[in-house]
């Protein structure tokens, strides 16, 4: 993390006392950023950075599709959400063909925060109960319902009562038998909470486990608990916002990875290339009850401009084949990386799906003991190569990379060379 006592220079000076506490910048020298096309970003001083840590600007970054959409619309009309625009239904039935058919409702907000929180709202009054069941290291959002079920953000405060937080789908805690030891986890939290006089109202369960490390593997592992929560009376989320549209190669959701019928579905991150658009995808029975009691409303969720770059955004996905990209490029990685893994002592594991990998660092002695300092350490390495990435898991110890659905194999090639490089020099 950059220091924020003694500020390295003058503009990250300006923002922290701008920012103040709340100050989110990455390494200990923050980069100045001046523009991005691709996969690449340019930095103040000319430097081009190899952006694989950035899962927003889907198609890539400042994409003509999405400027020139969102140009042409809002040179056009934007307007609340009162009001009839084609645009707008274009939208929601291309989103909806992507879903199977009983998800037919669509609520557009403006972050993921925002669906989570709807989507929480929503199981709760279909179930009457008020319980959550997340894993260790989720992070679902930012509103203090969706904090309440981020145990990840939690610095220093501990889970409510009504939020129960298991392992993460690894084997380091479930063996080789993920399915069970997953659906028993889920089983015993349900109880749980049963003993604390709470009834469950949903799983609430990122598709990938992206802030747990990632874990994608094997496919189907979630299907036993969906129908412990099921039988529970309670609802399954699929938090869709990192593994969504089309990133895991194999599938276009997350959750198809496990053959999984979501009850809700939440969006977001790369749903407009980095227009800021997100939502709730779902069946009708649970907006009927709950928008006969309270409703909901969201001047800028859904509007045209936003249509317009999520078009933009599902065209380009299809016109250009990148699911399909995503998983070769995403199997001619996890290979290369896997072989060179076999021959360094800091590598646990790679694995993930498509363009979601994760790679986990480790202790020369063991590979399982996470070793977050020597993480921290290539995470400067690679910058000094002149590629971004990032890190996530409990101990921040496994490197997360997710870069835009268009990458080559010769911009894949420079991530590996860095990897093999950087690796042989430790
Ligand atoms: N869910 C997941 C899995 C996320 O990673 C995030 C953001 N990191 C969110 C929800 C919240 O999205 P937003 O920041 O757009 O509110």
């Amino acid at each position: 993390a950059f220091d924020k006592q003694s500020p390295q220079t003058e503009n990250v000076a300006r923002r922290i006392a701008n920012t103040g506490a709340s100050s989110v910048l990455f390494y200990r020298e923050p980069i100045e950023m001046v523009s991005a096309e691709g996969v690449w970003m340019t930095a103040k001083d000319g430097t081009r950075y190899l952006d694989f840590y950035n899962n927003v600007p889907c198609i890539g970054h400042s994409h003509p599709a999405v400027t020139a959409a969102v140009n042409k619309q809002i040179a056009t009309l934007n307007t609340n959400t009162r009001y009839i625009v084609p645009i707008v239904d274009d939208y929601l039935e291309a989103l909806k063909a992507t879903f199977p058919k009983e998800l037919s409702n669509v609520v557009l907000t403006c972050s993921g925060s925002e669906a989570n929180d709807l989507a929480m709202r929503l199981a709760c009054k279909h179930t009457n109960g008020t319980g959550f069941i997340v894993t260790e290291s989720a992070y679902h959002g930012n509103t203090s319902l969706v904090t309440q079920v981020s145990p990840s953000a939690l610095k220093n405060t501990s889970l409510p009562e009504h939020v129960i937080a298991i392992p993460p789908p690894a084997k380091k805690y479930y063996g080789d038998n993920i399915e069970q030891g997953f659906a028993d986890q889920v089983q015993l939290a349900i109880e749980e909470l049963k003993q604390r006089g709470i009834k469950v109202a949903a799983l609430l369960f990122d598709s990938i486990f992206s802030s747990d490390g990632v874990f994608s593997e094997p496919e189907g592992f979630l299907s036993k608990a969906i129908e412990v929560i099921h039988q529970a009376g309670g609802l399954y989320i699929a938090d869709e916002v990192q593994p969504g549209f089309a990133r895991t190669g194999t599938s276009f959701w997350g959750f198809q990875n496990h053959n999984a019928s979501p009850d809700i579905v939440t969006l977001g991150k790369p749903m407009g290339n980095g227009f800021p658009m997100a939502g709730v995808v779902t069946k009708p029975e649970y907006l009927d009850s709950f928008c006969a009691d309270v409703g909901y409303f969201n001047t800028f969720g859904g509007n045209p401009v936003a249509a317009a770059a999520g078009l933009a955004v599902l065209k380009e996905i299809k016109d250009k084949n990148l699911q399909e990209n995503a998983r070769l490029m995403g199997d001619y990685l996890k290979a290369q990386l896997q072989s060179i893994a076999e021959q360094s002592d800091h590598i646990a594991e790679v694995r993930g799906s498509g363009l979601f990998l994760g790679i986990d660092i480790c202790h020369p002695d063991s590979a399982d003991k996470p070793d977050p300092e020597f993480t921290v350490n290539m995470i400067d390495q690679f910058r000094e190569e002149h590629i971004l990435i990032g890190a996530a898991g409990p101990d921040g110890s496994t490197l997360k990379l997710r870069p835009a659905l268009c990458l080559t194999k010769t911009e894949a090639d420079c991530f590996i060379d860095a990897f093999a490089k950087i690796l042989k020099a430790s």
